[in-house]
C-alpha cells in the first residue's frame, strides 16, 4: 500500500471539446454546489485556517506552446480514498495554461476559472485563494470523486470561461506523510511564489489618478446579491483573484459577463474615495439599494460584502478609531466578538456602516482607509496581522496599536492609547476624550 501511496501517477483527459466532461456525469456542477462544509462531513480537509500548512492554488500562464502538455494530470501523492477519513493535509494545485492569445495579465482571470472548477464541483468546499487556501471534500461524494475528477473539473472551467486558453495541463501534490508532508508541498511552492512576485511587480506603479475607467465585479452575486466589488488599481478586491489588470483582461474578453466597466466621473473626494461614476454604478448593480460606495473608508458608506474577505476592518466608537482582525485569530475582539461573529454580521451584500471586508494585500495599499485617517485611527489589531503586516505600518505608531495581548475590551483599550498616545487622541478626540460616531443602521443613510 505504502509504495503505492508514493508513486506519482500521469492521467491524460480526453482533449475532444465535446469531451470535456466526460466522466463527470456522476457529479454536479455549478454555482448550486458551492458548499460549506462542517466538521463530521468532510472525509479530507486541506489547507485551511487550522493548521500552520502552507498550501497553495497557482494558475500559471505558460509562454511556449511546448511547455503544456493539454489534458496531462499529475498526481503527486495519495487520491481521495487512499487518504484516511478525517485526515487533514497540506496540499498544492499548479495549472498551467497556453494561449497563444494570453498573457500574464490574464493570471488571475485563469486562477478564477481554475478555482471555479473546484468550488462548483459537488461536494468539495473552497475558501481563499493562493496561499490563503481552504479545501474540504464531503464524505458523501468520496465514492464517487477523485483528485483527477477535480482537475478534469478545473480544466473544463478554464476552457470554457476564457475561449482564448488552448491547452491546460494540471499538477496536484497531497502532502500526505508518507510521500514528504509540508516538505513535498514546499517544493513546489517556491515556483509559485516566484511566479506571483512577477506578476505582482509588473502591476504596481499605476495609481488610480492615471486611468478614467476602474472595473466592477458581479461574480459573488450568488451568494450576496446586491453586492459589488469596485476594481482600481490602488483598491484591489479582497478576495485576492483579481487585479485592476485582471479585470480589464476579463472584459476584454467578455465585455457581457461578471466584469463591467466604471467610469471615473467626477473625482468627488479622491481621500476617502468618491466617486461620481463609482456611486451611479452602484446604484444600478445594488438595485437602487446602496447610493454610495467610497472606496477608501470603514465608516461612512463603506463597500459590501460577500463573504469572500480573509479580513475586516471594524469602528469602535468607544475610541473613537478603527480595528482590524482576520479569519486566522480566533479570540475575541475589543467589540466584543470573535472574526467568525463579525464575518457573519457583515457578509450578504448590505451596506454595513462601519464594518468593511479587506485582505492583507489591501492593508498593503497606500491608500488602505485613508478615508478614515489611516494609521493614525487603527487602534487594534490580532499580534500576528500587526506582524504580518509590520512593513507597512509607519514606524511612530507601531507599538501605539493594541493587540490581544494589550486588551480585549474598550475601557482597557481606550486606556491602552491614552498610555501609548496613539495619534487618534491628537487628531479625532476632544479634551483627551473620544468622540463617538452615530453609525446609522445597515442600509441607512447618514445625516447630511
Ligand atoms: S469578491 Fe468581488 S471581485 Fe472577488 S469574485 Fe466576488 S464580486 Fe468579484
Ligand atoms: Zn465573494
Amino acid at each position: 500500500m505504502q509504495a503505492e501511496k508514493t508513486q506519482t501517477r500521469v492521467y491524460q483527459l480526453p482533449l475532444e471539446l465535446e469531451m470535456l466532461y466526460d466522466g463527470l456525469d456522476d457529479l454536479g456542477i455549478g454555482p448550486r454546489y458551492i458548499s460549506h462544509i462542517r466538521k463530521g462531513e468532510w472525509h479530507v480537509e486541506l489547507g485551511g485556517p487550522r493548521h500552520e500548512y502552507q498550501s497553495f492554488v497557482l494558475a500559471e500562464i505558460a509562454e511556449k506552446a511546448e511547455d503544456v502538455q493539454d489534458g496531462k494530470v499529475e498526481l503527486i501523492g495519495p487520491d481521495l480514498q487512499e487518504i484516511e477519513p478525517d485526515s487533514s493535509l497540506p496540499f498544492g494545485i499548479e495549472v498551467k495554461v497556453y494561449g497563444s492569445e494570453l498573457n500574464v495579465d490574464h493570471s488571475e482571470f485563469v486562477e478564477r476559472g481554475t478555482l471555479m472548477g473546484l468550488l462548483f464541483l459537488e461536494g468539495w468546499m473552497l475558501v481563499g485563494a493562493r496561499t490563503n487556501v481552504w479545501v474540504r471534500v464531503n464524505k458523501k461524494v468520496i465514492p464517487r470523486s477523485s483528485f483527477v475528477k477535480l482537475a478534469q473539473s478545473m480544466r473544463a472551467s478554464v476552457l470554457s470561461m476564457c475561449p482564448i486558453a488552448e491547452a491546460v495541463e494540471v499538477r496536484i501534490i497531497i502532502g500526505a506523510p508518507e510521500v514528504g508532508g509540508q516538505e513535498l508541498v514546499n517544493k513546489y511552492l517556491e515556483h509559485a511564489n516566484e511566479y506571483w512576485e512577477s506578476v505582482d511587480a509588473r502591476h504596481k506603479g499605476l495609481s488610480d489618478e492615471d486611468v478614467d475607467t476602474f472595473y466592477g465585479c458581479t461574480i459573488c452575486k450568488m451568494i450576496a446579491p446586491n453586492h459589488a466589488c469596485i476594481i482600481t488599481p490602488s483598491s484591489l478586491p479582497y478576495c485576492g483573484i483579481m487585479s485592476f489588470y485582471s479585470a480589464k483582461a476579463i472584459y476584454d474578453i467578455d465585455p457581457s459577463g461578471y466584469v463591467f466597466e466604471v467610469p471615473v466621473g467626477d473625482v468627488l473626494d479622491s481621500k476617502i474615495g468618491s466617486y461620481s461614476g463609482v456611486d451611479d454604478v452602484i446604484w444600478e448593480k445594488s438595485g437602487h439599494r446602496h447610493k454610495h460606495f467610497y472606496l477608501h473608508t470603514t465608516i461612512k458608506y463603506p463597500t459590501t460584502n460577500c463573504g469572500c474577505f480573509e479580513a475586516a476592518s471594524f469602528y469602535i466608537p468607544e475610541v473613537d478609531g478603527v480595528g482590524l482582525s482576520q479569519r486566522r485569530y480566533f479570540g475575541p475582539t475589543p467589540i466584543g466578538i470573535s472574526f467568525s461573529k463579525i464575518a457573519g454580521m457583515m457578509s450578504g451584500g448590505a451596506q454595513n456602516h462601519g464594518f468593511k471586508g479587506i485582505s492583507v494585500l489591501t492593508i498593503r495599499s497606500p491608500k488602505f482607509l485613508q478615508g478614515d485617517g489611516a494609521w493614525d485611527r487603527i487602534v487594534w489589531m490580532p499580534k500576528t496581522l500587526k506582524l504580518e503586516v509590520a512593513d507597512v505600518v509607519p514606524e511612530e505608531v507601531y507599538d501605539k496599536i493594541a493587540t490581544e495581548e494589550d486588551c480585549l475590551d474598550t475601557a482597557e483599550l481606550k486606556k491602552f492609547l491614552i498610555d501609548k498616545k496613539h495619534p487618534v487622541i491628537q487628531k479625532y478626540w476632544k479634551d483627551g476624550e473620544p468622540q463617538p460616531l452615530e453609525v446609522p443602521f445597515p442600509g441607512e443613510d447618514w445625516p447630511e
